[in-house]
């Protein structure tokens, strides 16, 4: 199948027009052969953590972030559900306790890094501190604004020690929010998603968007990427997003494990 990842990365140093990329692009692809197509990434993305684990050397972080309703929890079920739980964890970032917030930004973030052999997926993220942090003010300009370039020396570190980083924006547009946002409060086994609060956010669309642009422009890079997923078509989401970890999980080149046995030797009975 036919279908260009490397349109939606973000290149290092380029800051992106959010406004400028559709939120509902299919790639031109047929949902029906898409579906297909997924089954079989889903398969390989499950031999390559499979082959991960039992190498027991690299490991992988995955960054989601978002506007609420972009997806972030339909995407982990979509992707990661059908993976071996063994070998997959989710961290989701709250807003920081009171004990979190006498630690530097990096600290509860670093302690949830994947350990080698496991994948990580980060359901809103250290990114927070220069996303919801900006927007609102809560810390003095100048210490956010420091933040890109401590972020981008953080996961130097933590992908120099073996964590190959992919961070995926799930892009949605504010017409888009609104209608989840119906469906949601139309649907009483969804209104536990809905938080009154989320319209104070949807208010500063703008400054998110900014906020966004920025840290995608400033923080993309080769070795730890940004891509800007379209995820107004669940299925083309779905389908990008594990086309994304299975190319670069392909990019290790990992092997099992050579026993440290003679299998010739092995007598079962
Ligand atoms: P989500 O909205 O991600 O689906 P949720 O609705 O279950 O999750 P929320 O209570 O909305 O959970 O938790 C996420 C909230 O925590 C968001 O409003 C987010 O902006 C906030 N948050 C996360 N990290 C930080 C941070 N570092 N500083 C301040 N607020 C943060
Ligand atoms: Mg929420």
């Amino acid at each position: 199948m036919n279908l260009d990842t490397d349109r939606h990365r973000v290149l290092p140093g380029i800051v992106p027009d959010l406004d400028a990329i559709p939120a509902d692009d299919t790639g031109g692809l047929e949902k029906s052969a898409a579906r297909k197509e997924l089954r079989r990434l889903l398969a390989r993305l499950d031999e390559l953590q499979v082959m991960m684990y039992a190498q027991g050397k690299h490991s992988l972080l995955v960054v989601l972030q978002a506007m609420d309703a972009g997806g972030k929890d339909s995407t982990i079920r979509a992707v990661f559900g059908p993976l071996n739980p063994q070998g997959v964890q989710v961290t989701g970032f709250k807003a920081p306790s009171s004990l979190e917030l006498k630690h530097d930004y990096l600290w509860r973030v670093h302690d949830q890094c994947p350990p080698r052999g496991t994948i990580r997926v980060f359901n809103r993220s250290h990114y927070e501190d220069v996303l919801v942090v900006r927007v609102k003010s809560l810390v003095p300009e100048e210490r956010w604004r420091r933040r890109y370039e401590q972020i981008n020396d953080f996961e130097r570190l933590v992908h120099d020690e073996g964590t190959t980083i992919v961070k995926l924006y799930l892009h949605i547009t504010k017409d888009y929010q609104l209608e989840r946002f119906r469906r949601r409060l139309a649907r009483p086994d969804k209104h536990w998603k809905f938080n009154p609060n989320d319209l104070v956010e949807r208010a500063r669309w703008g400054d998110y968007r900014s906020a966004f642009e920025e840290a995608l422009g400033r923080c993309s890079k080769m070795h730890a990427p940004w891509y800007v997923i379209p995820a107004e078509r669940r299925w083309y989401r779905n389908l990008l997003v594990t086309r994304i970890l299975v190319d670069t999980l392909e990019g290790l080149n990992m092997s099992y494990p050579k026993p440290d046995f003679d299998v010739e030797q092995i007598v079962l009975e």
